[in-house]
């Protein structure tokens, strides 16, 4: 089968290496080099235990609260919020209890096979290199704030995960660089990280060339559906058939899906960072810092700071005050951090309102398939979220029940 793939992030080269595997030629075309969306700078997190969705119950009450803070994990750009609406009522639906039972089960089938479907191909693209296998922590300023958060991790825990809690003097030893205004912890010891986000897509695209695969730089403008099979249309270039292609462009791909007539409810959950090239403190693991909802995470290139979520779309210009403020408060969490030089970055993650990604045939077409969605879990999901594409396209009995990533849901 020739297959295309359009989308070189995390998801496609994945997606990409997994129908190579069953024998596919395989072309990949992005308009960057590989690896530039939001695979690019993301946290680096393996986050294999994040096994319950976004929209949480009662999250809603906390949104208010959020908003007001400017330090908070959330913002929306007001004027996107018309667009928003239908994405924002399926969100609230998927928060109530049954849902993210339901959920929390579709997460678990892929976390629990994410890290076993990575480990061969770290290997054997070398990609391993950039990988470390330190846990993570998350961190409260005291025990009462722990104890609100109880109810998720403990869904966490009655689905299987390791979590042990901790207190100020075990921190301390973990994290010596910690202000002692943080006193007590989650610890999640099955995570990895990667020190370099953008490199883990770059090998393991080097790995797919050297296996034969191409991968083209050029934007895809459309997809046709012709009798002798469905085309792309690259920028600047002439139409080319193939027998199977694959829409895997993140928070982009409503682009190409919509003029075929498929729009599901897929929004972009934009997050910020500052990387910090001497941050004269030391890290050994990522840190999320709670009452504020951003991450610290050591990285080859300095500490990366960030997260949080602004609901704004794809067009709205950055504001760079969000991961400024929240590099000011990680000044506090560990004192003696040195901001200088940071290097800004804003990503756009690919968002469906239940935390799931959709991953499948589009609806009504045997031959197009689509991987994307992955919110906050892309570089997480990348191998298994392959794999399951791989079998649904060469229809083999897939790994786990494809039903709750179906791409019908939400049209
Ligand atoms: C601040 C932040 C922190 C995060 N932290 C983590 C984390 O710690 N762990 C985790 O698992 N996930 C994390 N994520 C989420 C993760 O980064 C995303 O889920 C993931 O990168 C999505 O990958 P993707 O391949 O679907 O999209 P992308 O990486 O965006 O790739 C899509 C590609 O498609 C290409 N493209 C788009 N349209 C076209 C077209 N028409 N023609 C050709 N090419 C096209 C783009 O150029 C791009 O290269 C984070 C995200 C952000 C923003």
């Amino acid at each position: 089968m020739r297959i295309a793939v359009i989308g070189a992030g995390i998801i496609g080269v994945n997606v990409a290496l997994a129908l190579q595997a069953r024998g596919a030629e395989v072309t990949v075309f992005d308009r960057s080099a590989p690896g530039q969306g939001a695979s690019f700078g993301n946290a680096g997190c393996f986050a294999f235990s994040e096994v319950t969705p976004i929209a949480m119950p009662g999250l809603v009450w906390s949104v208010p609260g959020m908003l007001a803070d400017p330090h908070g994990p959330l913002a929306i750009r007001w004027s996107y919020l018309p667009r928003l609406a239908p994405w924002l009522a399926a969100f609230l639906k998927a928060g109530r209890p049954g849902e993210v039972a339901r959920i929390s089960d579709a997460l678990t089938a892929l976390c629990s096979r994410a890290k076993e479907t990575y480990a061969p191909l770290l290997a054997a693209s070398g990609a391993e290199a950039l990988v470390r296998r330190e846990g993570a922590l998350f961190i409260f300023r005291n025990r009462k704030a722990l104890e609100a958060e109880l109810p998720e991790w403990e869904m966490k825990r009655a689905r299987g995960i390791a979590i042990e809690e901790i207190g100020p003097e075990r921190l301390r030893e973990m994290e010596p660089a910690l202000s002692p205004e943080y006193t007590c912890a989650f610890h999640v010891p099955d995570w990895h990280h990667t020190v370099n986000p953008e490199a883990i897509v770059t090998t393991l695209a080097a790995h797919l060339r050297a296996q034969g695969g191409r991968i083209r730089r050029a934007e895809v403008d459309r997809i046709e559906m012709k009798g002798e099979g469905p085309q792309l249309k690259p920028a600047g270039a002439p139409a080319e058939s193939f027998d199977r292609i694959v829409i895997a462009c993140g928070a982009h791909s409503l682009k190409l899906c919509a003029p075929l007539g498929y729009r599901p409810l897929l929004d972009t959950e934009r997050g910020y960072n500052l990387t910090l090239p001497d941050p004269q403190v030391s890290l050994t693991r990522p840190v999320c810092v709670m009452d504020k909802g951003y991450f610290m995470t050591p990285m080859e290139m300095g500490l990366r700071v960030g997260g949080g979520v602004e609901l704004g779309g794809l067009a709205a210009p950055p504001n760079w005050d969000r991961p400024e403020r929240m590099v000011a408060h990680a000044e506090t969490v560990v004192p003696g951090l040195n901001r200088e030089g940071g290097r800004q970055w804003m990503g756009f993650r690919p968002s469906m309102p239940d935390s799931l990604p959709v991953i499948g045939r589009m609806p009504g077409q045997d031959k197009l398939l689509v991987a994307f969605g992955h919110g906050h879990m892309g570089l997480t999901l990348g191998a298994i979220t392959g794999r399951l594409l791989a079998e649904i396209a060469f229809d083999v009995a897939p790994c786990i029940d494809p039903a709750p990533y179906d791409p019908a849901r939400f049209t």
